[in-house]
């Protein structure tokens, strides 16, 4: 069983982020809260280490990881940041963006985080725990998210000991995470910015920083630009229908904002992403209530969610989550 540490606790948490520290440097994996999802942490620099990340998520493929650093100063370690890369760097690091950059040769970084590419993707954690076991660990971190491959991110440490067990060797659990999505991926074609992968990070506030649209690559699912751009990515067992504006007999509802559907007395149970229709609560509770509804029935109907700001990336999940199937 993994060594569960409760970081609301003074004496906990520092002997969680020594636990967790002594744990990656002997190649082992960490699950630790970032303000977005829970990560699956290791080594970055050590191909056993990241080995150890696919077979955990039972990846059916080495697809590239994101790499966590606790600074600007440590990112240019690693990779090299274009004048638009560091402006965005800049306003929105420590935060939920990950830039994929040039990676630079010396970078030490393993080749199986990268998938062999000469990028690497790198993002700057805001969360305070993912910031001191950073630090702590004295090392870049490969962190996907801590859920099985196929499976909704985890947004609590409960999920992420569900779905991962024995393969991590400490939990961190500093409690459900702020955010609630994945990060926000932004790569380069020279100095212009493309969306790899809708986040945490609404795409609305990178193109004010730009003062450009961000290019979005052209969408053949079958050579997806980004493994988050994968159709069957955050795939729940269950069926879901979209856009529902009624409910069918046996469907449990996932509402939101305060106006339910007719007929949602029978549902056979009710999740409201946000009662008051706020789009940050109700990113925080997508995947939770994927999870739990997933465990109670088959066919799950989801209100319409009004697509702006943070919604984007809200129903870029729930349409891979019906299309995934
Ligand atoms: P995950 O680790 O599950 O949060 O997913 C990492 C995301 O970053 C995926 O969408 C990857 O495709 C993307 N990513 C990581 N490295 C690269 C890279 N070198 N080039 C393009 N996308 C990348
Ligand atoms: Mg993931």
């Amino acid at each position: 069983m993994p060594e569960i540490y409760h970081m609301s606790n003074d004496s906990s948490a520092t002997a969680g982020i020594a636990g967790a520290a002594a744990a990656l440097a002997r190649g082992a994996l960490v699950g630790l809260p970032t303000e977005t999802v829970y990560g699956l942490a290791a080594d970055a620099r050590s191909d056993r280490a990241v080995a150890a990340i696919f077979a955990a998520k039972g990846r059916p493929q080495f697809n590239p990881l994101i790499v966590h650093v606790p600074s600007r100063d440590a990112a240019q370690r690693i990779a090299v940041l274009s004048p638009a890369a560091r402006r965005l760097a800049d306003a929105f690091w420590p935060g939920p963006l990950t830039l994929v950059l040039p990676r630079r040769p010396e970078s030490g970084i393993s080749d199986l985080a990268t998938a062999g590419l000469d990028t690497v993707a790198v993002r700057v954690p805001v969360h305070p725990v993912a910031q001191a076991v950073l630090k702590a660990a004295g090392m870049p971190l490969a962190a996907p998210s801590a859920n099985r491959s196929g499976h909704v991110s985890p947004t609590t440490a409960a999920h992420v000991a569900a779905d991962l067990g024995d393969a991590v060797a400490v939990i961190l659990d500093a409690g459900p995470t702020g955010i609630g999505l994945e990060s926000t991926v932004v790569g380069f074609d020279g100095d212009r910015a493309v969306l790899l992968r809708l986040g945490g990070l609404p795409r609305t506030e990178i193109e004010r920083v730009l003062g450009a649209p961000l290019l979005v690559p052209g969408h053949d699912p079958d050579r997806p630009a980004s493994p988050g751009m994968l159709v069957k990515h955050y795939a729940p067992a269950a069926s879901l229908r979209l856009d529902a504006r009624d409910i069918h007999p046996g469907e449990a509802l996932i509402a939101f904002g305060p106006d339910l559907p007719p007929g949602a007395g029978d549902a056979l149970s009710v999740f409201n992403l946000s009662p008051s229709g706020d789009l940050a609560e109700a990113a925080a509770n997508l995947f939770a209530v994927l999870r739990a509804l997933d465990e109670k029935t088959d066919r799950i109907a989801v209100m319409p969610i009004p697509d702006h700001g943070l919604a984007e990336a809200i129903n870029d999940r729930l349409r891979r989550a019906a299309e995934g199937r």
